[in-house]
């Protein structure tokens, strides 16, 4: 029998509403179901910072190659989307300065550099006066930079929603405050069962519930990579009038990312806390000392918001993207640090899978694992 070609997204994060909408570009009748309102995830609390040679981190070359993928096909997604959408997303193209402010910062700095080197990735060393001409409110005492022309940024809330215009446009539903508890599944998929107890009929379902994945029901041990919550707090400040900032700003102990609405983010802290929504003191000094040595200017902004949001993050660090051993089930899970800057190649390639049944040779090494396949290793 010929499957419909009818799918329920869970969770209308990036890593949902993105294959959703190419779906729905595709023909596809989607209706996304997420637990909370949109935003209620990840994604709305990302600092949209496209850095794949900034973050480059030693031994995930694997991770690197899709993320660059993805960076190559950020302008066409930017264009497609802004267009549909009518929304504009703030992508901004100044590109990064990584600081070192003491001597030992310098020589990771530099190793990182030779790291870029070894990997033909393009980055330019400044000594501190090139880097003050650069960005004037910079600490003097820096030792020296590197700049990442190639590095870009987003606002990862105006598109979020930006996605869901695109998506109810293309004939796409959103049903927010609408949470899953299960997937039925018996000798084969379903649909769904909802918290309000709906059994709903599905041939295909893509699951995308970020963070939460583990704590939806039916689904068999061994379908679903571990995927864990790694909490991250970031400040939100203003950025002034000049801005004391143009380009993204990574030191050591901090990152601070300008946006052109006048918001000056400063983020993140990386902590193992489950689920805990309540920010910490600790966790603002750090992100506030670790933001003010680099740019001593963040010493009088104002403090206009703040926030706690839940990474996903597998034991591999990779997302796992594609069809499972369940005929219809399909993962866009785990995408970590860096889900903002994947959104492309997730929604493009895993839609063209979910469509085709072809898998695109850049996902092979993310599909889902079997059950009967051994764990991959932790990092
Ligand atoms: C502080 C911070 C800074 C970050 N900065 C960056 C950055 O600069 N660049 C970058 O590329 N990435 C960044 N990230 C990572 C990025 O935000 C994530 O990788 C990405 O948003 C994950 O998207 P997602 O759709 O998988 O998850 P989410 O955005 O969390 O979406 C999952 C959705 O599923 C819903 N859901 C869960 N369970 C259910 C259920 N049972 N039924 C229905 N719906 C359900 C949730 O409510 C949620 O809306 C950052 C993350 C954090 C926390």
């Amino acid at each position: 029998m010929t499957k419909n070609r009818r799918i329920a997204v869970i969770g209308a994060g990036i890593a949902g509403l993105g294959p959703a909408w190419q779906l729905a570009r595709r023909g596809w009748d989607v209706e996304v179901f997420e637990a909370g309102t949109l935003g209620a995830g990840a994604t709305s609390k990302a600092g949209g910072m496209l850095a794949p040679t900034a973050e480059a981190t030693y031994e995930e070359e694997e991770l690197l190659a899709l993320e660059l993928e993805s960076l190559h096909a950020y302008p066409r997604w930017i264009d497609e989307l802004q267009s549909a959408a009518d929304v504009d997303v703030d992508y901004r193209t100044e590109g990064t300065l990584i600081v070192a402010i003491d001597r030992d910062d310098a020589e990771a700095l530099d190793r990182l550099h030779d790291y870029h080197q070894r990997l033909g990735l393009t980055a330019e060393r400044l000594d501190r006066s090139q880097a003050l001409e650069l960005e004037p409110g910079l600490s003097p005492r820096i030792h020296r930079a590197l700049r990442v022309t190639s590095d870009v940024q987003v606002d990862p809330a105006a598109m979020l929603n930006a996605l869901a215009v695109a998506v109810t446009r293309q004939g796409g539903t959103i049903h927010e405050e609408c949470p899953v508890e299960a997937l039925d599944i018996d000798d084969a998929l379903r649909g769904l069962i909802l918290k309000d107890g709906r059994r709903l009929p599905f041939d295909h379902v893509l699951l995308a519930t970020g963070a939460w994945t583990p704590q939806i029901g039916g689904i068999p041990e061994g379908v679903l990579p571990h995927v864990r919550p790694v909490r991250g707090q970031m400040l939100c400040l203003g950025l002034g009038d000049p801005p004391l900032l143009r380009h993204v700003l990574r030191a050591p102990d901090a990152y601070l990312i300008p946006k052109s609405d006048g918001r000056l983010l400063v983020g993140a802290t990386m902590e193992e806390r489950g689920f805990d929504p309540h920010p910490t003191a600790g966790g603002f000094m750090d992100l506030l000392v670790g933001a003010w040595e680099a740019l001593p200017g963040v010493y009088d902004a104002p403090v206009l918001d703040t926030w706690v949001g839940f990474r996903p993050i597998t034991l591999s660090n990779h997302p796992t993207l594609g069809p499972t051993d369940i005929e219809g089930l399909y993962l866009s899970v785990g995408h970590g640090r860096n889900g903002i800057l994947l959104a492309p190649t997730t929604a493009y390639e895993l839609a063209s899978w979910i469509d085709s049944g072809e898998p695109p040779e850049i996902l092979r090494s993310f599909a889902p694992r079997s059950p009967s396949s051994p764990p991959p290793p932790a990092r």
